[in-house]
């Protein structure tokens, strides 16, 4: 599922190919991916549109015309955007929507569980659309430790669900939530609001690392992820605990374990990421003692 490395590495491959370019012809071939609009009704009021930017804002990708207005597109779990030369698209029977542009180029929309969402606002509805759904942008100048701490005070969830939740900050979506929490060493069945505030310090750098680790590598392609140009992201090589239960923690060596946080498969490090309630003092000394996991370790997780 995309999550902001995903898009933001969509957007700029994308960028230089739309910039400048006038929406010639558009298809929309589904009727999920306009709802409530009607597919033609969007498709031929996108007709003659040009492209002023494309933008970013969580993960939605905003396409912003010279009119004023503005298609926000959100991949959810299994949209990409293709790109390809003039008569060059694959017959694809997951292509829900083509774009064709004026150097006769096309942007195909390809979704195979049909969840990803096309809105196209009139000039001076983004804000408003944005703000009801997203809180800081997480790599801006915005988002700072204070105002991450702020968003989490008080709250009993669990620190994964909180930092899932798009309005907290925008962007960190099920793999980057784990990876930020590695690096931080917060378990993610931590309550929200009893990180202190040298835990929030850790955790808004480990969010910042995590999604820039994740952009240098353009991204994360576990099956359906694709770049504008086909390629795959390779983000899924280096992850430190997602996806690797049984694996060793590259920190101590410990083997990483899964659980399930708000239904969400979740993984961590049982030696690093101390658990809601255990004193600091034993952490340490699981670090030291590397890959020997104790029985009581064990049957503590599996209370949780
Ligand atoms: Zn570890």
């Amino acid at each position: 599922m995309p999550e902001l490395p995903e898009v933001e590495s969509v957007r700029r491959q994308l960028a230089p190919l739309l910039e400048g370019r006038r929406f010639e012809r558009v298809v929309v071939a589904d009727r999920r991916l306009t709802r409530p609009d009607d597919p033609a009704a969007v498709a031929r009021s996108l007709e003659g549109e040009r492209v002023a930017a494309v933008d970013r804002r969580g993960k939605y990708l905003i396409v912003r015309f010279e009119s004023g207005r503005a298609l926000l597109i959100h991949l959810r779990m299994t949209g990409s955007l293709l790109h390809a030369r003039a008569g060059a698209s694959a017959d694809d029977p997951y292509t829900r929507a083509v774009v064709t542009l004026d150097d006769g180029s096309d942007v195909a929309y390809r979704d195979i569980r049909r969840f990803g969402t096309w809105a196209l606002l009139e000039r001076g509805e983004e804000d408003a659309y944005l703000a009801a759904r997203l809180g800081a942008e997480p790599l801006g100048r915005g988002f700072t430790a204070a105002r991450l701490g702020a968003r989490l005070a008080k709250r009993r969830a669990p620190v994964k669900s909180a930092i899932l939740d798009q309005r907290t900050l925008a962007g960190v979506g099920n793999i980057y939530a784990d990876e930020a929490l590695w690096y931080a060493r917060v378990h993610p069945l931590r309550e929200a609001g009893s990180l202190d505030e040298g835990e929030v310090a850790a955790l808004h750098r480990g969010i910042r690392r995590a999604l820039e680790r994740g952009i240098e590598r353009q991204g994360s392609t576990l099956r359906d992820y694709r770049l504008p140009d086909g390629e795959s992201g390779t983000m899924q090589h280096e992850f430190k605990v997602y996806g690797r239960e049984g694996e060793p923690c590259e920190r101590c060596g410990t083997p990483i374990e899964k659980i399930r946080v708000a239904g969400r498969g979740t993984w961590y490090c049982p030696s690093c990421q101390r658990p809601p309630g255990e004193p600091v003092r034993r952490r340490a000394r699981q670090a030291a003692s590397s890959s020997s996991r104790r029985p009581s370790r064990s049957s503590s997780r599996s209370s949780e």
